[in-house]
């Protein structure tokens, strides 16, 4: 799957030794959610400090930068290009003085309403310096008449909608907040510092608690602010978990399906398995003879060791990924997106040729990285070439904040399956059903899931 890109990783760390290095290390393990720019705020109880740049998380920070970002406390951001521009003003932590001090803010997930609620604010006269629909929070923080920081961010959480996954920052506090249908994944860790006191992160993904050697404790729930307070103390206690909207969960479906890097346990789950069981359910809605299993690195691993396990049909990996992909430096035509795949995915030929394969991969969105994957497998002398996917046909874009293409882009929206396996070259192609994937999700029963990419059934109080 390309062209579909989640938006953002958020960290933060609270009361913890090295808090800004411990930020680092998660937002490296969460590069895949954001390769544009990363960003890490620390407080050190009396000032904030910020650096953020563009680029990979290792290119943004060296030894010198981190060590200026001192403090038991730190929030930190990686961002995909497209949400806002490609400017360092878009990147994120955001940062601000405002009436009570000091506040930096990171966001993950898509604010519906931001249009209508930034055109209030410069009618306000408030001055803008992004273009993130994140900078409304500061300014409807900074309005705010409460006294207390966490009343303000109640306050501007209730003129907000669309899907959030927040992590606030004061100079002695913490504030973790999800949207009330928990479209982003938030998840809460324990850590144990050096001296023995406890210390708290909160990240998109649990494969950052993993490096970090933290302890999953729960989600932060759909509706829920967890405070953090006490830092500096040896007897904090667990964050302060506060109910701000009653909870209406619909997590995002997709995570399950690509985002998510398959060691991290998203919406208390294992990616892994889920993966793994959509390969099982789709042997099962798609049974065919075939030589061979073979996935589309790294995306379709998981559900071609299902789809494997199930058809009794043997698996190879049998396309080889170069991790290692810069630039392409020739011209944005079509055979230039034939070298970018290239570049990507080799196949093997001494295990392809003169055989009949089933390639399993996680989606098709515009149909031309398909194409050019089985033209790379008949190069190599594949006899037959079935393509299946482990999820349904994507129909339609997102906006609940993952970077998709116009409808008009999307191959599925727009053409019959028997059209985009013509346009693909594949001697058949198959997907996931809707209810393949929800089987594969365990003790789903009647949990419902965000999945308007797939059925267009978009949540009715988030129109934009
Ligand atoms: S529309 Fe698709 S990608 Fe967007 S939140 Fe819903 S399931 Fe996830």
């Amino acid at each position: 799957m390309k062209d579909w890109n989640e938006k953002c990783a958020v960290v933060g760390i609270y009361n913890a030794y090295n808090a800004s290095i411990l930020s680092y290390y998660s937002l490296f393990s969460m590069q895949h959610r954001g390769q544009e720019a990363s960003g890490i705020s620390s407080s050190n109880g009396e000032k904030i400090s910020t650096y953020k740049n563009s680029g990979l998380v290792t290119k943004v920070f060296d030894e010198n930068t981190l060590k200026k970002l001192q403090g038991n406390s730190s929030i930190g951001h990686n961002r995909y290009s497209t949400a806002g521009e490609d400017s360092i003003d878009d990147c994120q932590p955001i940062f601000a003085k405002y009436s009570l001090g000091e506040l930096a803010i990171v966001h993950n997930g898509n604010l519906t309403n931001a249009k209508k609620v930034r055109k209030n604010l410069i009618e306000d006269g408030a001055i803008f310096q992004s273009h993130l629909d994140t900078e409304n929070l500061i300014h409807l923080i900074a309005k705010s008449h409460k006294h207390q920081l966490v009343d303000r961010i109640t306050d501007a959480i209730n003129q907000i909608e669309g899907a959030y996954a927040l992590i606030f920052l004061s100079r002695t506090k913490m504030f973790a907040v999800r949207d009330k249908y928990g479209l982003r994944p938030l998840s809460l860790g324990k850590i144990t510092n050096p001296d023995g006191s406890v210390g708290y992160i909160v990240a998109s993904e649990t494969c950052a608690f993993d490096l970090i050697g933290a302890e999953y404790v729960r989600d932060v729930e759909p509706g829920e602010m967890l405070v953090f307070e006490g830092a500096y103390s040896k007897h904090i206690t667990m964050p302060k978990s506060i109910k701000i909207f009653a909870a209406n969960p619909k997590p995002c479906i997709f995570e399950y399906v690509y985002f998510a890097r398959p060691d991290s346990k998203v919406f208390g789950r294992n990616v892994y398995e889920i993966r793994k069981k959509m390969g099982i359910e789709l042997a099962k809605e798609h049974k065919i003879k075939a030589d061979m299993v073979i996935p589309v690195p790294d995306s379709g691993v998981a559900a071609a060791i299902g789809y494997s396990r199930e058809s009794g049909i043997p698996f190879e990996l049998g396309i080889i990924r170069n991790h290692y992909v810069g630039r392409t430096f020739i011209e944005p035509t079509q055979s230039a997106r034939e070298l970018k795949v290239k570049l990507k995915l080799n196949p093997i030929a001494e295990i392809i040729e003169g055989k009949e394969i089933i390639i399993i991969d996680d989606s098709i969105v515009r149909g031309t990285t398909s194409k050019q994957i089985i033209k790379i497998l008949r190069q190599a002398g594949a006899k037959k070439i079935h393509l299946f996917i482990s999820s349904p046909p994507t129909i339609s874009p997102c906006y609940y904040g993952v970077d998709t293409p116009d409808k008009s882009q999307l191959i599925c929206a727009n053409h019959s399956i028997e059209e985009v396996r013509d346009f693909i070259g594949a001697d058949s192609l198959a997907f996931l059903s809707l209810q393949g994937l929800k089987n594969s999700i365990q003790n789903a029963g009647e949990e419902k899931f965000c999945q308007a990419c797939f059925d267009e059934n978009y949540i009715e109080d988030l129109q934009e």
